[in-house]
């Protein structure tokens, strides 16, 4: 697997409210570390190819920023950007802080639509649905490098290693923070950008412009938690399939339920599989088969995954009772299902809280995808 890296993504640190308490937010740097150490140890096995969206050049950057302004809303990006320093230079916190929200504009609070408050304080309520999502000094570089890693690795999986065409070879983009709960203008869940998101952008973008034919793009997703913020962003259209098996009635809470089939041309093209908490790979199996048996159908040029290890026995964000060598399993059933064993695909990194895991759970998983081809 090439495995794709920006030291960047390591710069974001923030704090949570959790369980009632602020506290470090789970959403690490170390797990990234984990990740880089246990993917270098399975040289050559696994290629680790470091980018830096930092240093890239300016078309590259440009490149990049136009997939981000096309994909999210303009005042939330500004937001993103520019409210920490605001907050520090009002004295409100220290360089070191992070702003978290006060107060959300909810339904039955407000009469009409809400505009963005001018108030230095209550902004952050405006563009954010939780307090997981505090944004600290390099949030805005860290998401930026995160997105970036899935537009590089879009691009790959389109045009081929170093610009020879490999259908066979996968990528796999070690994003941080992850982004399959931003909905694009509203932070939550630890996403800031929708990673998934700008990887099916990009591979429009990137796909020749003489096949006529639109892209058709499968997005599995194996996050314990739904991925309510790709749900929402492709859920008219039918040209994207999302599916996702998940921890019933958990986060994000109001998004993840069966009869969420897709609206208008996307009716039918949306897939939630909520599991019971507690559930073991057995039961698990049983709702990925049937969402493997939907993408294949759906017959599509790329597949996406947005790939979570807090479906991990012990993890304290999950429910679920899946052990470091069911992931092989799970891998190699995705990866063998019909109509998609030899579609392209990009696997994006959501979440997974407990570090000594991470590294042998992503081992695990990677072998079987690997195995599988
Ligand atoms: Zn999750």
């Amino acid at each position: 697997m090439l495995v794709l890296h920006d030291e960047a993504t390591l710069l974001h640190e923030t704090i949570e409210i959790l369980n009632g308490e602020s506290m470090r937010a789970l959403e690490s740097p170390s797990r990234i570390l984990q990740l880089v150490s246990a993917i270098s140890q399975a040289h050559p096995v696994h290629e680790l190819r470091v980018l830096s969206s930092t240093s890239a050049s300016l078309e590259n950057i440009q490149a990049l920023h136009d997939l981000v302004a096309s994909t999210h809303d303009k005042q939330y990006l500004e937001h993103l950007r520019t409210i920490h320093a605001a907050w520090v230079k009002a004295g409100i916190i220290q360089q070191s802080g992070s702003v978290l929200p006060e107060c959300f504009p909810l339904q039955g609070l407000t009469i009409g639509t809400p505009k963005p408050p001018r108030d230095l304080n209550a902004r952050p309520g405006y563009f954010a649905f939780d307090l997981s999502t505090g944004i600290a000094e390099h949030t805005w570089t860290s998401a930026l490098a995160s997105a970036n890693l899935a537009a590089e690795g879009a691009k790959l999986i389109v045009r081929g290693r170093d610009g020879l065409k490999d259908p066979t070879k996968d990528v796999l983009a070690l994003c941080r923070p992850p982004g399959h709960h931003c909905t694009t203008n509203l932070a939550g869940g630890y996403c800031y950008l929708n990673n998934a998101v700008v990887a099916v952008e990009a591979l429009r973008h990137w796909t020749t412009p003489d096949d006529k034919r639109p892209l058709r793009i499968a997005i599995l997703d194996l996050d314990f938690h739904h991925g309510n913020g790709t749900q929402s962003y492709f859920y008219k259209d039918p040209k994207v399939f999302y599916a996702s098996v998940h921890g019933d009635g958990e986060y994000p809470y109001y998004t993840g339920g069966e009869e969420e089939t897709g609206e208008g041309d996307g009716i039918g093209t949306n897939l939630n599989l909520p599991l019971p908490l507690v559930s073991s790979l057995e039961a698990y199996l049983e709702k990925l088969e049937v969402a493997m048996d939907r993408l294949g159908s759906f017959k599509p040029d790329y597949l996406l995954v947005s790939l979570g290890f807090d479906t991990y026995e012990h993890d304290p964000l999950g429910a679920f009772a899946i052990k470091t060598a069911d992931y092989r399993v799970i891998a190699e059933k995705a990866r063998t299902a019909a109509g998609l064993k030899s579609v392209p695909a990009l696997l994006l990194l959501e979440g997974g809280y407990v570090l000594d895991a991470l590294g042998p759970n992503m081992l695990s998983f990677l072998a079987g995808w690997e195995t599988a081809k």
